[in-house]
């Protein structure tokens, strides 16, 4: 079983104009593309591996032998990652709970259970905002920004949140943690409609995020 991209459950222009259509259909048909393919690749010589899933193979790296490893590592991770970032996005629209499309600019918010989490650790949701966005533009090079749960094993409620940044195409499931939201912080995600100001790209990005999706992702720790 080769491993495929993943269709997109929007077009290319849906998350407009926060994120331009353009950089949607290189990042997902090239950068994401190449990935997948790279990672097929590696596993050429490897048919014991070609059984495996993404996330077994990504959970425990060192399992991985030596003259692939950093294959499995950068082009696993980045299908991973990115198979993860596109679930995690929707059209501006659906980002919105119906109490706040009369302001489309505030940007969603979560709603329910992670919700609940997100004010019980940060202290609120613009708390977490802020120090998520922080983390997103401290990231020196090319990585990613995550929400993630450091015991997946428990129970929703009794779950902790943290704000971590990898670097590359590392992802959090190989230091056993659960991500939850992820923000893809490469110049490829962002470098046609926005070049050097990343800061604008986040400050976009808030706008297209699927919250039904992420706390789909929270509760699906229980
Ligand atoms: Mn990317």
């Amino acid at each position: 079983m080769k491993f495929e991209l993943p269709k997109l459950l929007y077009s290319y222009d849906a998350l407009e104009p926060f994120i331009d259509a353009r950089t949607m259909e290189i990042h997902h048909a090239k950068h994401h593309q190449a990935y997948v393919d790279k990672l097929n690749m590696a596993l050429e010589k490897y048919p014991e591996l070609q059984e495996k899933s993404l996330e077994e193979l990504l959970v425990n790296l060192d399992a991985i032998p030596q003259e692939i490893r950093t294959a499995v590592r950068n082009h696993g991770g980045g299908h991973f990652n990115h198979s993860f970032f596109w679930r995690t996005l929707c059209s501006p629209a659906l980002s919105q709970p119906v109490a706040s499309l009369s302001n489309p600019s505030k940007g969603g918010i979560p709603t329910g259970t992670l919700a609940e989490a997100i004010t019980k650790t940060f202290g609120s949701f613009e708390k977490f905002k802020e120090q998520f966005t922080a983390a997103a533009s401290g990231i020196f090079g090319s990585g990613w920004a995550w929400l993630v749960t450091e015991n997946p094993k428990s129970e929703a409620r009794n779950s902790k949140l943290t704000i971590l940044t990898t670097s590359n195409q590392d992802s959090p499931i190989s230091q056993g943690l659960k991500p939850i939201l992820g923000l893809d912080a490469w110049e490829h995600a962002y470098y046609l409609k926005y070049q050097n100001k990343r800061p604008d790209y986040i400050a976009a990005w808030w706008n297209v995020v699927n919250w039904k999706e992420v706390e789909e992702n929270f509760k699906g720790l229980s």
